[in-house]
């Protein structure tokens, strides 16, 4: 196979080809979103495999989510063809667990490692927080595990944090007292957690510096892409992997190009990304990975992408205008020839049903256009929002995927079958046999847990040994029994992994019927007639297909293969199906992605930003990136989308527009209401009376010019710079552009109106601009989001946010 070098650049701009081509020892390509970076990270891979400059083998390349990988390899095959196998393509925590399986006997751990998801660390942590009683202090599982990730992903282990910590402050004696035995308890399960992943590597690519020369000396390129995203444990990774090969460890025969020294020269490395999307910093992300790379990597060549290749003029400049309002960054000027294409559609819905009524139904308009379901996407900020979009959509005949949200992995029965995996291929993992141990029911509780673990304790055996030995524990007959039948159950499926078994090895698919059929699991869950039963009973075939779709294709896959595949599924990965539905996903996981038409939905104060970013340093601006790759994700049509009021946190409130609607010139978008406020019109109308069935949406909203008193003025007034607050933020962000409109200006006062400080209580009579008098019932909520329910004496009950309704105290 021999492409033309014509192919690679064809149709390329001449910043892109000059990526494409550039050699040299370091180069950065930074650019705003769909202006190509991951093409030309593409192709660039493409030209070296194609022009014989590298093997594939010689190449590592970065991405941020599995399905990136498959996505670039694919791309990169249909250039290159079959030259592309062989070529790492992976992201930062697949390629560490390919380095660590093979390097981590050297370590003290053994090659058939587990790997920890988010909540076994939780449960491991809740475990010695509670031993520790460290609650007393102060100390949640949550605030622990997020401290210990930061750490983690700042290369600061135990010792490191020993060193830092102020040991006459009880809270960091016992912060290091619960990290040291957190990190003892993995190295004696044989476990990873995530961040373990590549902070171990890290440090073991810095202790083995001759097992950091084989990779150093393999990998002639790294290619890593989003690198705005990357840590400071990532970064080190990419550092280590990309030094200069010493001398002493070249091997004599080398062919490889030797430098002054007689070493080999580091890789050259591409890193490509985007400061306006960084959105993990709360992960440790840190931009300045991007505006030092320069003074880091010397002779960096740097190139700059303009032209926006993705969306239309108007949706293009949406994201212009939101994201100039963060200080403190580099403006790029992105342009599209795309053409000005749609207005953006603005919704404000009653409800989060409301809401959710009007993206179904323009889902079915742009499905009848000749869109088909696949090129629409949903996105959110929090996973709680999916409710009332998958209810309409239920109802609505919608057919859709959910992205992430309460993963299949995460649900117990699935977590108890990979236990049982777990426990075959890494009997030191304790934390896996245990969660096995009775469930199914066995009747084997926590004090025969115990029994057990004191009896392993005092013999200084594994817990697993301990449950051979059932015999010896002293504990009645059934017991005894149900104990030695699991412990032998297991010992059977695990030789049944034995390559050299007389039947041969068992596939993961048999090895999981085995164990399903052994314990009864799925029997006993279609025994109790509980519907919810039987929903895990069908989660428990699905992942015996996933298991069976396994072997197929990995022929020869082990069971260990299988469980780090499955520890390593991130949120996006799910979208691998390609099946013609609509795809549900939060803001974070859409990054990299593009669809025809995108619907942002919640664009509310309290979600975007986020009631826990708005008030932190830093915050406001980061969900505004947030909200920039949300923009940024359509092609062709963008929907943008609120309620008035949302049930969040227990609570049902009243929500204000998102501070970034304003920043959004008002002639690019094209505000829709729904008409149950007040007669409505259009063919909306129907759907909308129906779907406004709850009871604050069918008694209106009783602000003056609020959200709308009537469609008419809701309809061209909008909301997008409807309200006005006072901005917490001020100072750290740049005062809001626009002005605030004249709807939201008291009608008799010509001021803006606040009535934060107006005292109210039940039995209070008011006067109301629009609907004469009445008598306050009830106050709910507080503070911003103080509604009052009040009877009209004319105008029948209705809610009022009281911050800003036209009223008075009589
Ligand atoms: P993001 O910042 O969102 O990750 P990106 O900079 O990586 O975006 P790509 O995804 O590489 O952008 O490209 C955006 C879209 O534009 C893709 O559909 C890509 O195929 C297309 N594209 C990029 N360059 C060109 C080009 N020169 N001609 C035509 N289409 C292009
Ligand atoms: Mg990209």
């Amino acid at each position: 196979f021999d492409p033309s070098e014509n192919d690679l650049l064809d149709g390329l701009n001449p910043q892109q080809k000059e990526a494409v081509t550039y050699r040299g020892p370091a180069l950065l390509i930074v650019a705003g979103a769909g202006s190509g970076k991951t093409r030309v990270l593409t192709h660039r891979i493409a030209g070296l495999i194609a022009s014989r400059e590298a093997w594939p083998s010689q190449i590592l390349a970065i991405t941020f989510t599995n399905k990136a990988a498959a996505e670039m390899r694919e791309r990169i095959q249909h250039i290159v063809g079959g030259a592309a196998d062989g070529m790492w393509i992976s992201t930062f925590h697949s390629a560490c667990v390919r380095i660590l399986r093979r390097e981590a006997d050297k370590f003290g751990f053994t090659t058939s490692f587990t790997i920890y998801d988010s909540a076994d660390s939780k449960a491991l942590i809740k475990r010695i927080v509670k031993s520790l009683e460290a609650d007393v202090l102060g100390f949640t599982v949550s605030s622990v595990q997020s401290r210990i990730s930061k750490l983690k992903n700042e290369l600061t282990d135990v010792d490191g944090f020993a060193r830092q910590a102020n040991m006459s402050d009880p809270r960091d004696a016992m912060f290091l007292d619960i990290y040291r035995q957190y990190t003892q308890s993995l190295r004696r399960a044989n476990a990873f957690d995530f961040d373990d992943l590549i902070s171990q590597t890290v440090w073991m690519l810095r202790a083995f510096p001759d097992i950091a020369a084989q990779y150093q000396r393999r990998f002639r390129h790294v290619l890593v892409d989003e690198y705005q995203d990357t840590n400071h444990a990532q970064y080190s990774l990419i550092r280590e992997l990309t030094r200069p090969v010493e001398p002493q460890h070249v091997p004599p025969d080398t062919r490889m190009e030797l430098d002054e020294r007689g070493g080999i020269p580091g890789a050259s490395l591409t890193v490509v990304g985007d400061s306006d999307q960084s959105i993990y910093a709360f992960r440790g992300a840190d931009i300045r990975n991007i505006s030092e790379f320069e003074r880091d990597f010397s002779n960096a060549k740097v190139v700059l992408l303009e032209q926006n290749y993705r969306s239309t003029q108007n949706i293009l400049s949406a994201a212009n205008a939101v994201i100039r309002n963060n200080f403190d960054r580099v403006d790029k000027k992105l342009w599209s020839d795309g053409g000005e294409g749609a207005k953006i559609v603005g919704f404000t819905g009653f409800s989060a049903h409301d809401e959710a009524q009007f993206v179904a139904d323009e889902i079915h308009k742009l499905r009848d256009a000749g869109q088909s379901y696949n090129d629409m996407a949903v996105f959110y900020r929090t996973n709680a929002q999916t409710r009332a979009l998958e209810e309409i959509f239920i109802r609505s005949a919608v057919p859709y995927r959910l992205v992430g949200g309460t993963k299949f992995y995460e649900r117990a029965e699935i977590k108890d079958l990979i236990a049982y995996l777990t426990a075959l291929v890494n009997p030191a993992d304790e934390m896996s046999t245990r969660r096995i141990l009775n469930s199914p029911k066995r009747s084997i509780g926590p004090a025969t847990e115990t029994a057990i673990w004191d009896f392993a304790n005092k013999y200084g055996i594994t817990f697993r040994d301990a449950m051979r030995r059932a015999g010896e524990l002293g504990l009645g007959p059934k017991v005894t029994g149900a104990i030695a039948q699991l412990a032998k159950l297991l010992d059977d499926a695990t030789a049944g992994l034995d390559i050299d078994s007389p039947t041969g090895r068992k596939t993961v698919s048999q090895t999981l019927k085995t164990i399903v059929k052994g314990t009864g699991y799925l029997e006993k869950l279609l025994q109790t007639g509980n519907p919810q039963d039987e929903a895990r009973a069908e989660n428990v075939e699905e992942l015996i297909s996933v298991a069976a779709e396994f072997d197929k294709n990995n022929a020869g896959g082990s069971v260990i293969d299988f469980l780090t595949d499955v520890a390593l599924v991130a949120a996006a990965d799910d979208l691998i199906d390609e099946s013609g539905a609509v795809v549900l996903m939060t803001l974070h996981t859409a990054k990299g992605l593009e669809y025809d038409s995108v619907f942002i939905t919640g664009v509310e104060e309290e979600l975007l930003p986020h009631r826990i970013a708005a008030d932190e340093p830093g915050g406001p601006a980061e969900e505004r990136r947030l909200f920039y790759v949300g923009i940024t994700r359509a092609r062709k049509r963008l929907h943008l989308s609120l309620a008035m009021m949302r049930s969040q946190f227990g609570e049902t409130a009243a929500s204000l527009p998102s501070r970034y609607l304003q920043e959004i010139p008002e002639e690019l978008i094209e505000w829709r209401v729904s008409p149950g406020a007040a007669g409505g019109r259009g063919g909306y109308e129907q759907r909308s009376v129906a779907s406004a069935r709850k009871p604050l949406g069918s008694e209106g909203y009783g602000t003056a010019g609020g959200y709308g008193r009537s469609s008419s003025d809701a309809g061209s007034a909008g909301f997008s710079s409807a309200v006005r607050f006072r901005d917490s933020d001020a100072g750290r962000e740049t005062a809001p552009k626009a002005k605030p409109k004249q709807k939201w200006i008291n009608e008799v006062t010509g001021q803006m109106r606040d009535n934060s400080g107006m005292e109210l209580v039940a039995g209070d009579r008011i006067s109301h601009v629009d609907f004469g008098e009445g008598t306050v019932r009830a106050i709910l909520g507080s503070e911003a989001k103080r509604i009052a329910e009040v009877d009209f004496d004319s105008a029948g009950r209705k809610k009022l946010l009281v911050k800003l309704a036209p009223i008075e105290k009589l």
